[in-house]
C-alpha cells in the first residue's frame, strides 16, 4: 500500500457501515484519484465545476460523483448528467434549476440542503428558521428531479469541541425534525453530511451518515 492508500485505509476502519465516506480531492491531480479508486474507494467530492468536469472523463465510470462546494445556478447543467449527489443547495433558485435541468436529461439528482449552523459569518446555507421555513412552503414537492436527500452543514472552524458538537447537534435536530414532518415515508430523505478531517470524530457521535474528508487522505492542498 501507498501512504495514501495507508491513510485511506485508516479512516475506512474508524468509520461504522452506516456512514460513507466522501473523499474530498479537490485540487489534487488526477493520479491520486486513481491511487484512492485502486484502494477501493468510489465516493469521491469535488468543489469547482471546471476542475469536475476536467477529472469526471478521466476516472472509471462507476466513480459516483459528489459535487460539495458552493454551486451557481448557471452551472447546474454541466454536472446534472453524471452527478450522484449536490452536498450544498442553499436556495430555492438552484433547486429549481437543478430539477429543471434533470427534467431536461431525464435524471433524478439527489440533492441535499446547506443549513448554516455555524458562528462564523456564512454567505452559504440556510439558517434553521429559513430552513424550516421552505420546507413548510412545499414548493420543492413540484421539483421531483431535484430529489431532497437530507441535510449538510459545516461547524465553525475552531479548536472548541463543545461548541463543534453543539453545532452538529443543531443540524441532527433539523435533519429530524424534517424527517418526521415532511419526509415520515421517504426512505431517501436520509443523509447528514457532516464532518471533514479535523471533526470528523465528532460527527461520527452525531449521526453522520456522510464525512468529507481532504487532507487526511489526500494531504495538503497545493
Ligand atoms: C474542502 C472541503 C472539505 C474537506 O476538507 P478537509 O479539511 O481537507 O477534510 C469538506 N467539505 C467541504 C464543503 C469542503 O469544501
Amino acid at each position: 500500500m501507498t501512504p495514501l492508500q495507508e491513510r485511506l485505509h485508516q479512516i475506512h476502519t474508524l468509520l461504522p457501515e452506516s456512514v460513507q465516506l466522501v473523499a474530498v480531492s479537490k485540487f489534487h491531480p488526477i493520479e491520486a484519484l486513481k491511487e484512492a479508486y485502486a484502494a477501493g474507494q468510489r465516493i469521491f467530492g469535488e468543489s469547482r465545476v471546471q476542475e469536475l468536469q476536467t477529472k469526471q472523463p478521466l476516472m472509471p465510470n462507476d466513480v459516483q460523483w459528489h459535487f460539495i462546494g458552493h454551486l451557481q445556478a448557471n452551472k447546474v447543467k454541466y454536472i446534472v448528467p453524471y452527478i450522484d449527489l449536490i452536498h450544498a443547495v442553499d436556495s430555492s433558485k438552484l433547486l429549481h434549476e437543478i430539477h429543471r435541468q434533470g427534467e431536461r436529461y431525464g435524471r433524478v439528482v439527489r440533492c441535499l440542503l446547506q443549513v448554516h449552523v455555524a458562528q462564523e459569518d456564512s454567505k452559504f446555507g440556510f439558517s434553521p428558521e429559513e430552513f424550516k421555513t421552505f420546507l413548510n412552503s412545499k414548493e420543492w414537492i413540484a421539483l421531483p428531479y431535484a430529489q431532497l436527500s437530507g441535510i449538510m452543514c459545516m461547524a465553525s472552524n475552531t479548536d472548541d469541541e463543545e461548541q463543534i458538537l453543539q453545532e452538529f447537534r443543531t443540524a441532527q435536530e433539523l435533519f429530524m425534525w424534517a424527517k418526521r414532518h415532511h419526509f415520515s415515508s421517504q426512505a431517501s430523505f436520509c443523509e447528514c453530511s457532516w464532518g471533514m478531517s479535523d471533526d470528523y470524530p465528532l460527527a461520527l457521535r452525531t449521526g453522520s451518515t456522510l464525512v468529507r474528508i481532504g487532507s487526511k487522505i489526500f494531504g495538503r492542498r497545493s
